[in-house]
C-alpha cells in the first residue's frame, strides 16, 4: 500500500483490504475536518464530511450541508434525512448499508447554492471518498451532485432514474441521479417519482459491477525517498528540541480531531 500526496489529499495506491481502505477514509477526514482551502470554512461550524458503511455498495451524494447537518456534523439528519431514510427502509435498506456524503463538505451561507470554485476545491475529498469505499451504485441526489459526477451540464429533470457507468478516477460505477429528497418536502407529488426511481435501486445493487478499467491505464506514481538532511539542519533541530521550541508536526497532532468512528458516524 503506497500513500502518495495530490493535490492536497493523498493517492491511494494498491489498496487491497477493507479494513485499510476503512483507516485510509479516516485519515482523508481527518484532513477534511480542518480543511480551510475555501472561503466556506470562515462561516462553516463543522465540515460535514459524509457518513455511513465505509464499505457500502451504495453511495449517496447529495449537495452541501443544512444547518442541521452543520450544527450536528452528520448528513441528512433533518427532514430530506427523515424522508431519506423512508424511501430507504420501503426498498429493503436502511443508513447502516449506505454511505451519504454532499459535493460540499461544508455549508454555504444562508444553504445558498454551491459555487463551482468551492465544488473544484472540494471534489478530491468526494473522490477519494468514492475510491476507498469503493460502491457499485452511486445514487446522486439533484442537480448539483449529477452534474459534477456525470461531467455533464444537463439537469436532473432529464437524467433522473436512468443508470449510466461513468469512470471516476481508477473506478467504473454506475451512476443513478434522482432528484434530492428536499424536492419532495416543496412538491409532495415529486415523492412518486423518488419511490419510482428508488424501486430501481435493488435491481442495480444485484447487477454485476460494470466492467473496471483496464489496470494499466492507471500508473502508480513512483515514491519518492526523502532526501537526508544536511548535518547542519540536524544540528539545528536538536537545538531547537533541546531548548523546548514546539514541534511543527505535533501542534498539527494536537490540532487535528480524535478520529473515532462514533465522530465519523462509521459503520
Ligand atoms: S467546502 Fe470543502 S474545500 Fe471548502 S473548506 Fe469545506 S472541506 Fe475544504
Amino acid at each position: 500500500m503506497v500513500v502518495q500526496p495530490s493535490s492536497g489529499v493523498n493517492t491511494i495506491v494498491g489498496v487491497t483490504t477493507a479494513v485499510e481502505r476503512r483507516e485510509l477514509l479516516k485519515e482523508v477526514w481527518k484532513e477534511a475536518s480542518t480543511c480551510t482551502k475555501c472561503q466556506l470554512a470562515e462561516t462553516r461550524q463543522t465540515v460535514v464530511f459524509g457518513a455511513g458503511n465505509a464499505d457500502a455498495d451504495l453511495m449517496f451524494v447529495g449537495e452541501a450541508p443544512g444547518a442541521n447537518e452543520d450544527r450536528g456534523g452528520l448528513p441528512f439528519i433533518g427532514q430530506a434525512g427523515r424522508l431519506l431514510d423512508r424511501l430507504l427502509q420501503e426498498v429493503g435498506l436502511e443508513r447502516a448499508d449506505v454511505f451519504i456524503a454532499n459535493v460540499l463538505k461544508c455549508r454555504p451561507p444562508g444553504n445558498r447554492d454551491p459555487r463551482p470554485t468551492e465544488i473544484a476545491t472540494c471534489r478530491d475529498y468526494l473522490h477519494k471518498q468514492v475510491e476507498l469505499i469503493e460502491p457499485k451504485v452511486i445514487c446522486t441526489l439533484g442537480n448539483f451532485s449529477t452534474k459534477l459526477l456525470r461531467d455533464d451540464p444537463t439537469g436532473i429533470s432529464k437524467v433522473h432514474g436512468q443508470p449510466e457507468v461513468h469512470v471516476l478516477g481508477v473506478r467504473a460505477v454506475t451512476i443513478f441521479p434522482i432528484y434530492h429528497p428536499a424536492a419532495a418536502l416543496y412538491t409532495p407529488s415529486m415523492l412518486d417519482t423518488l419511490r419510482a426511481d428508488f424501486a430501481q435501486l435493488p435491481a442495480l445493487l444485484a447487477a454485476p459491477l460494470p466492467p473496471q478499467p483496464a489496470p494499466d491505464v492507471f500508473e502508480p506514481v513512483p515514491e519518492v525517498e526523502p532526501e537526508p538532511e544536511s548535518p547542519a539542519e540536524t544540528e539545528t533541530a536538536t537545538a531547537e528540541a533541546v531548548e523546548g521550541a514546539p514541534e511543527a508536526g505535533a501542534e498539527v497532532l494536537e490540532q487535528a480531531p480524535k478520529t473515532s468512528d462514533d465522530q465519523l458516524g462509521l459503520f
